[in-house]
């Protein structure tokens, strides 16, 4: 992989573009690549957004998002799109299998291959160029980057400026955790003097959910949330049959595991959702336990220090008990 500064002056020619994000793409993936995307049309490219999976209803007020494809509902249009494209953004993964169905497609374009991303061991030999700091505090921040230091400042638009604030806000938990820098908080200052409508981005995204969301955290709090004292870690597990109850839909569930961390002196959070073809395991943490290196180890996944993803094919009781199992191995570390 060569370094992103050598791929922009390709940017002066119009080509066909795709990009694509991690599979159930949040606010920073779908912002990052809605904010490319406007960005990249303003220079004259032809560029399709393509999304593995579909994604959460609360990012649907996103300027553009109406243009993105879901691969799983339009796979061979979407294949077709990716076999015949010139150039391809991988945007918030590092890693093709991240993108599911999609990988195949992926690996076997014969094309320039960008990676722009924030998480740790990237697969640098699948990217022709790219950039991969696990220091930003989201791929929206790395986005913005690569627009003012190919010298594009002045092509930022309001509509970029509310993708890319999307990413940034949520990444950083509305601009809490260390990643937060002063180069984040100069970029929102431009993106303000660009138009940015602050207030409305944090309400499309936290204000926006049914009654049933909420009464769904008070029923997972009171009977599904468990906390180990002696680990400093709190537990959460929602089966099949709690997701129906409550009619939770991608998205609803997002969140949720931060409320583990709110109890004093609680430094691990983890929750396990039973999802129809895997258990999907959400981590996270305060100071320096690393849950990127545990959902690696223990959990097939990965992520970044603080906050981390996994899966187990176990049933849901099975991988709570391999949990409850391996969580000993870290008593030290978690005092
Ligand atoms: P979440 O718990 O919100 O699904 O994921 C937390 C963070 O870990 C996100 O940055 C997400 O992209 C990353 N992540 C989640 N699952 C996985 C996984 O299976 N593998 C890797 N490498 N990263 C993951
Ligand atoms: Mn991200």
């Amino acid at each position: 992989m060569q370094p992103i500064e050598l791929f922009y002056p390709q940017l002066d020619s119009p080509a066909k573009v795709v990009i694509t994000m991690h599979q159930k793409p949040d606010g920073d993936a779908m912002g990052a690549a809605l904010g490319l995307y406007h960005f990249l049309r303003s220079l004259g490219h032809e560029v399709t957004v393509i999304s593995p999976t579909n994604w959460a209803d609360f990012l649907d007020w996103m300027p553009g998002i109406k243009q993105v494809i879901d691969f799983e509902h339009h796979r061979e249009k979407a294949k077709n799109i990716i076999s015949h494209t010139e150039i391809i953004f991988c945007l918030d993964f590092n890693i093709l299998h991240r993108t599911k169905h999609m990988e195949q497609p992926l690996t076997d374009a014969a094309c320039t291959k960008i990676l722009i991303d924030h998480h740790e061991q990237p697969q640098e030999s699948a990217f022709s160029y790219g950039i991969s700091d696990t220091s930003k505090s989201s791929t929206c921040e790395m986005v913005y980057d690569f627009i003012v230091n190919s010298g594009h400042a002045g092509s930022l638009s309001i509509d970029m400026a509310e993708c890319l604030y999307t990413g940034v806000m949520t990444d950083t938990g509305s601009f809490r955790f260390p990643a937060t820098t002063a180069s984040v908080h100069r970029m929102v200052a431009s993106l303000k003097d660009v138009g940015l409508r602050h207030t409305i981005v944090h309400e499309h995204i936290y204000d926006n959910f049914l009654e049933n969301r909420l009464r769904f955290i008070g029923y997972a709090l009171v009977n599904r949330m468990e906390v180990l004292y002696e680990y400093n870690t709190a537990l959460m597990y929602i089966t099949r049959a709690d997701l129906q109850k409550y009619n939770i839909k991608t998205g609803d569930t997002e969140g949720l595991v931060n409320y583990l961390l709110t109890i004093q002196g609680i430094k691990f959070g983890a929750l396990v959702i039973d999802r129809d073809e895997e258990r999907k395991w959400s981590f996270r943490s305060k100071g320096t336990f690393d849950v990127n290196t545990f959902a690696r180890k223990h959990f097939e996944g990965g992520g970044h220090a603080n906050a981390a993803g996994g899966r187990s094919s176990e049933v849901l009781e099975a991988t709570v008990k391999h949990f409850k199992q391996v969580i000993q191995e870290y008593q030290i570390q978690l005092q």
